[in-house]
């Protein structure tokens, strides 16, 4: 198969030996498949260029200038300086790092957060919560934005230095804060703020030497790049300690051998992204689009969580359908057919779990959520197979 084009044919079991079945991937959000010029990129770095990167001889000398490289390339995209960029090994260590620097090294003795956000940073607030910090939860309005008004009351009624962490946006329903609007009032109140930036970093672009931010994330799979290379970026202003200990790799901040091949994947995946960037959204604004016209035109009972028109991501869309006994399964025969989607994030993948982010925009809600999440490689053939087939699975 060609890497990087995900509707591959795909050879089903052995009773219908070969017949094939096309493979329509609308799992986006979850990840994408590795583009093929990132992974000519890293190719070298897997094969001939293996020296270390604290090696001081040639080899090693070659890998520090990749990685190097790589820190330029990335900080002046996200027009930020290179030593606020950081190496980690995906988004969820980035958000560990940035909580744990907030409350250990910067003071925070409550943070603010939404019940929305992915689990990398609930389960890690809840963590700290637990030993003592304060938290509290900003208020969703109906269509799941937060409640900007809630959260200056929550910043001006607070005693304590605070921490803001909330998503730019939401890898479930799509929506998107105003990432400006809320550094503004974290300026305002000299709070710190963490947002997860993971679903729009390569996605959206980003000025964060005019951007009142401390820490954002960020992770190359999910936007065709290699899994296991992750960004964080720390502002200059502030110092905080390692989060992992060891080496003096990542000037100190983060021991351990640099995932050499996945920075350089990181960079190159984040290049392509920004310099097709233009095109790239309009097909995937267009397939997004059209899901909706043809789900409105063909399955009238099917709702949309969020925003999907507002502020929100273009990348993804949250469906939900009434719950029948046939739709109930609705996940489980998508698979069958070959179609990936989700019931939520990637952790719930295949399993329709109450989804945490749907439970609290939609309390109590009985129906049935499909995260459709697409990519330039999808095409709007493949949303009307998509929909053509979930008329028959409703
Ligand atoms: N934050 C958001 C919004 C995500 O969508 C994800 C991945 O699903 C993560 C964090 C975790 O990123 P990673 O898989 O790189 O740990």
């Amino acid at each position: 198969m060609e890497v990087g084009k995900v509707h591959s044919e795909v050879k089903i079991g052995a009773a219908e030996k070969g017949k094939t079945l096309a493979r329509i991937y609308f799992d986006n959000a979850a990840t994408t498949s590795l583009s093929a010029e990132v992974l000519e990129a890293m190719m070298p770095y897997l094969t001939d260029k293996f020296g270390n990167p604290s090696s001081i001889y040639s080899y090693g000398r070659e890998s520090r200038m990749a990685i190097e490289n790589a820190r330029k390339s990335v900080a002046k995209i996200l027009n930020a300086h290179p030593s606020e960029i950081f190496f980690t090994s995906c988004g969820t260590e980035s958000t560990n790092t940035a909580i744990c620097a907030a409350v250990n090294d910067l003071g925070c003795k409550r943070i603010i957060s939404s019940p929305i956000e992915h689990h990398a940073t609930l389960h890690t607030v809840e963590h700290y919560h637990q030993k003592g910090v304060e938290l509290s939860f900003v208020k969703l309005l109906p269509d799941g934005h937060i409640d900007m008004a809630d959260l200056e009351r929550l910043l001006s009624a607070s005693k304590e230095k605070c921490l803001v962490s909330l998503m730019h946006a939401n890898n479930e329903i799509g929506n998107m804060i105003d990432i400006h609007a809320v550094g503004e009032l974290c300026r305002k109140y000299d709070a710190i703020f963490h947002s997860d930036t993971v679903q729009t970093v390569g996605h959206f672009p980003f000025d964060l030497r005019n951007t009142y931010v401390h820490f954002i994330t960020g992770s190359a799979h999910k936007f065709h790049g290699p899994k296991g290379a992750g960004l964080l970026y720390i502002n200059e202003n502030i110092k905080i300690h390692p989060y992992i200990h060891g080496g003096s790799q990542e000037r100190n901040m983060r021991a351990g051998t640099e995932n050499l091949y996945g920075i350089v994947g990181f960079a190159k995946a984040l290049e392509l992204a920004t310099a097709n960037h233009e095109s790239d959204s309009d097909i995937i604004r267009s397939v997004k689009a059209y899901m909706m016209e043809q789900l409105k035109k063909h399955i009238p009972s099917a709702e949309f969580n969020g925003d999907p028109n507002g502020r929100s991501l273009y990348t993804v869309l949250s469906v939900s359908f009434p719950k029948t006994e046939k739709s109930e399964m609705l996940l489980f025969n998508l698979d069958i057919n070959n179609i990936c989607a989700s019931g939520g994030s990637a952790c719930t993948s295949g399993a329709n779990a109450g989804s945490h982010v749907i439970n609290a925009i939609h309390p109590g809600s009985d129906r049935v959520t499909i995260r459709f999440s697409f990519s330039k490689y999808n095409t709007k053939n493949e949303v009307d197979a998509v929909v053509a087939k979930l008329k028959e699975l409703i």
